[in-house]
């Protein structure tokens, strides 16, 4: 590195060795020569001083600090962290989960090829399926169940160069069985990505699993406090290059230095943080699923979901994550009762923040609800996603804003 050191403490294999609670604490820690702080600083510069001759510089190179949208010193450490967090060579952050998930289109697929999608994706990379990319650079799509495997294995064409799904999809929580989706992939020659942002490490490290990419939208549990926004990709440093290279430096969607060091504090406390989610989240699952006002709940972590088992099996038997869909009994003006009569839980939309959030989706839903159960399109959801609070404040809440609608 040119202008600063940016040597890991504790050096990178050592942390390697180390747990994930360790490492979520160290990773990414880099050394400052300026001042020997012990906290990464904050470097909101946004070029860095060239070398003696700065001729021979590639000004593409996504390796060496002189200009943010390339490369920044807090984009560096997030990198770091994350990297060390999935075991993996290398990871690339971007200014969005959306950037993310897009540089990974752009960078790996062009006119004529095939790519096969969960029918049920978060809403952006919905609408680049089903339009923008088919319609604009003759990208083609094919949708499929991802929970079943033998449809998974007809969508394949000679042309599919991906597949792309959720671990826990958003907001159905359907479990798509990644090793199993992983060999299709292989058999193909195709990559697969993985949108794992319902379930960061350490309950789920997709590379182990035969994934290509990992794709988190930092946004939600990884930075953790509902005030910044990233995304990332995480595997092999061969594609991870081609991703800074390509769609980093070329596009653009990079993070600022304070978002990079906001997610890199926040996501310190990560697995403290998740293991608390989740605790909570099938404890509130379980009331909700037993009040006969409510109408239906879907959660990974409840015995009635489709996919329990796999989940179990699949996150190690660590939770389930933390999100939710439900309905309470009656049309959507009901559904709307209920959301404001709630104090504790906020009505807003993201997920994966220190306080619980909820967002009523009527029962339109989103681009491919018509691929959601039978009891979305009834009753419309409230996807919910449980927060830190005390989780009998959370209950109670619920109880009582169930109690008020219903009076
Ligand atoms: C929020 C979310 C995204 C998008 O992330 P942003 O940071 O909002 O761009 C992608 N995938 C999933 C599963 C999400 O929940």
């Amino acid at each position: 590195m040119t202008t600063r050191d940016t040597q890991q403490r504790p050096d990178k294999a050592y942390l390697a060795s180390l747990s994930f609670d360790s490492q979520a604490v160290h990773g990414g820690n880099l050394v400052d020569t300026t001042a020997g702080a012990i906290r990464t600083p904050i470097v909101m510069a946004n070029s860095y001083r060239l070398p003696d001759d700065p001729t021979s510089l590639d000004w593409s190179d996504a390796q060496t600090l002189f200009y943010t949208r390339n490369r920044s010193y807090n984009q560096l450490c997030l990198e770091r962290k994350l990297a060390a967090m999935e075991r993996a060579e290398d990871a690339v952050v971007f200014s969005t989960g959306v950037a993310a998930l897009h540089s990974i289109f752009f960078t790996f697929l062009k006119s004529g090829d095939h790519v096969v999608v969960s029918d049920v994706t978060y809403e952006a990379v919905w609408r680049l399926f089903s339009e923008l990319l088919p319609q604009r650079y003759g990208i083609e799509a094919t949708f499929v169940d991802i929970s079943d495997l033998s449809a998974v294995r007809k969508a394949i064409r000679p042309n599919t160069k991906l597949i792309h799904a959720e671990t826990i999809a958003n907001p159905t929580t359907k479990v798509a069985d990644v090793g199993a989706v992983a060999e299709i992939a292989r058999n193909a020659s195709a990559m697969l990505s993985i949108d794992a942002t319902f379930t960061p490490p350490p309950m789920f490290r997709g590379l182990e699993h035969g994934v290509d990419l990992v794709v988190h939208s930092l946004t939600k549990y990884i930075n953790g406090h509902g005030d910044a926004m990233g995304g990332a990709v995480i595997g092999r440093a061969e594609l991870i290059g081609r991703l800074k290279s390509d769609a980093l430096v070329d596009v653009g969607g990079s993070i600022s230095p304070f978002n990079a060091w906001l997610i890199t504090r926040g996501s310190v406390t990560l697995p403290l943080r998740l293991a608390r989610h989740m605790s909570t989240a099938l404890m509130v699952a379980e009331v909700l699923e037993r009040d006969p006002r409510v109408a239906f709940v879907t959660f990974p972590g409840l015995p009635s979901h489709p996919q329990h088992e796999l989940a179990s099996r699949q996150f190690g038997g660590m939770g389930y994550g933390a999100v939710m869909a439900f309905a309470v009994k009656g049309e959507p003006e009901v559904q709307n009762r209920f959301v404001a009569n709630l104090r504790l839980i906020t009505s807003a939309v993201s997920l994966g923040h220190d306080e619980s959030l909820i967002v009523h989706v009527g029962k339109a839903g989103r681009g491919g609800s018509e691929h959601y159960p039978a009891e979305f399109r009834t009753y419309g959801h409230l996807r919910m996603s449980i927060g830190l609070e005390d989780p009998a404040d959370l209950i109670a809440d619920i109880e009582a804003a169930l109690d008020e609608t219903f009076a």
